[in-house]
């Protein structure tokens, strides 16, 4: 294995730094689960778009720049060590996005790719409905065939920015008399359409993070299906394999945090339980690890194999190293980490508690880490139901 790069790829992080410095904003964006920062974020999306760098891999007829997955993971790191915005459209571009890559017709590529590339439509992922969470395969709302139309019917729930996104990412029951599993389609909704109610869920940090979406005789046309009729669980698994094997949480957001840990461990080195450098450093090497993994994945993607069962290796991985992280920070900020982020003594503690905050979530967004270690013990393992 080679693990240096090419003078190609160094003037690619040389090009992508230069422009990050030039126009990552100097004041952090407000939070992009209130309406304000979603549009900001927005704004932020377009910019980046018109620098060519809103989907470095994706070709660029669908607004990307033909990158491939190298220079992406190399624009990541950059982009994560520049402190730039979280991605608004995130379930968009490295989701839905690489999915109708895999499945979609070349009508639906040109119709989609290049606004997602944009953001002028920014996504939100309707899977979970209040009795499918990790039992996916009971999503009870419903896709009727009516003539060149579906008409969907039903309750989604927990969609992340679908307070305010325009478009719905979605599995339905297309037959109810097949097997569960069967009788599902992945079909792509605009929440503009009569018949649908969003209603905002607030978080854990009280912002309305997500969404209910509530869908009645919504008429939506049979071109927007992803993949065939009853096909939808066989879409939905590709796009949880990126989602839980490399796009979603690239190893750069992991990297970032393990450098400001030992940072703020340094700053409180005197004060500090000196057992918690051991945890700190632990943490420094398993980020390390975690992208050495990625990279190796995106050389075997390179090679032309697909992601499998082992993204659930990675999505237990990062979720427990995120959290750990964010844990061990807070350990270190003592009783400072209870303090109110805009009090005069909070330091860094606001982004440690909102980072904590968040990365509690993480064994459970993307499919429960439970859920993870039944994939590992029966598909990778070959254990018994
Ligand atoms: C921050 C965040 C963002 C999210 N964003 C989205 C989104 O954008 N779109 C979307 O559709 N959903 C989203 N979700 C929902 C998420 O996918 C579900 O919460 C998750 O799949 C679990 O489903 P549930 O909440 O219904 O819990 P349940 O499925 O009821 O699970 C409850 C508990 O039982 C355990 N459990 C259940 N079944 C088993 C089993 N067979 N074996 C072992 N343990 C089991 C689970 O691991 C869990 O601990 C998000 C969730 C969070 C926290």
């Amino acid at each position: 294995m080679d693990l240096s790069y090419t003078p190609e790829q160094d003037a690619f992080r040389a090009e992508v730094r230069t422009w990050l410095r030039a126009h990552v904003p100097a004041q952090s964006l407000p939070s992009f689960d209130t309406r304000e920062g979603f549009e900001a974020h927005r704004r932020w999306e377009h910019e980046l778009h018109a620098g060519g760098y809103a989907m470095v891999p994706w070709p660029v007829e669908y607004g990307g720049r033909g990158a491939d997955l190298l220079e992406w993971l190399i624009f990541e790191e950059e982009y994560y060590t520049a402190g730039a915005p979280k991605r608004v459209n995130q379930n968009g571009i490295f989701l839905l996005g690489p999915t109708i890559m895999e499945y979609g017709t070349p009508e639906q590529k040109t119709r989609f790719l290049p606004k997602m590339a944009a953001s002028d439509e920014i996504w939100a992922q309707g899977w979970s409905e209040p009795n499918a969470g990790s039992d996916m395969a009971n999503i009870q709302a419903t896709a009727q065939r009516d003539g060149d139309h579906y008409l969907i019917n039903g309750q989604k729930t927990w969609a992340s920015r679908g307070a305010f996104a325009d478009w719905l990412f979605g599995m339905f029951r297309t037959d109810p008399n097949t097997e569960r599993h069967k009788g599902l389609t992945f079909i792509l909704v605009p929440l503009t359409l009569p018949g649908v109610t969003v209603r905002p869920i607030d978080q854990l940090d009280g912002l309305p993070g997500f969404a209910e979406v509530f869908l009645d005789n919504v008429r939506v046309p049979v071109e927007n299906r992803l993949g065939g009729e009853g096909q939808g669980w066989q879409v939905a698994m590709a796009t949880a394999g990126f989602e839980r094997g490399l796009m979603l949480r690239s190893p750069a957001r992991f990297q970032e945090t393990a450098r400001r840990l030992i940072e703020l461990y340094r700053a409180h080195r005197d004060s500090a339980d000196p057992a918690i450098a051991d945890v700190v450093v632990d943490c420094w090497s398993q980020s390390e690890a975690y992208a050495l993994e990625t990279y190796r994945t995106v050389s075997r993607l390179l090679g032309g194999a697909k992601i499998g069962p082992e993204a659930s290796l990675n999505k237990i991985f990062w979720s427990e190293l995120d959290l750990r992280m964010h844990e061990t920070a807070l350990r270190i900020l003592e009783e400072r980490g209870q303090l109110l982020p805009e009090a005069s003594a909070a330091g860094e503690v606001g982004t440690w508690l909102d980072g904590y905050l968040f990365a509690l979530s993480g064994p459970i967004y993307a499919g429960t880490n439970e859920i993870q270690r039944n994939i590992i013990a029966e598909r990778i393992l070959g254990m018994p139901r």
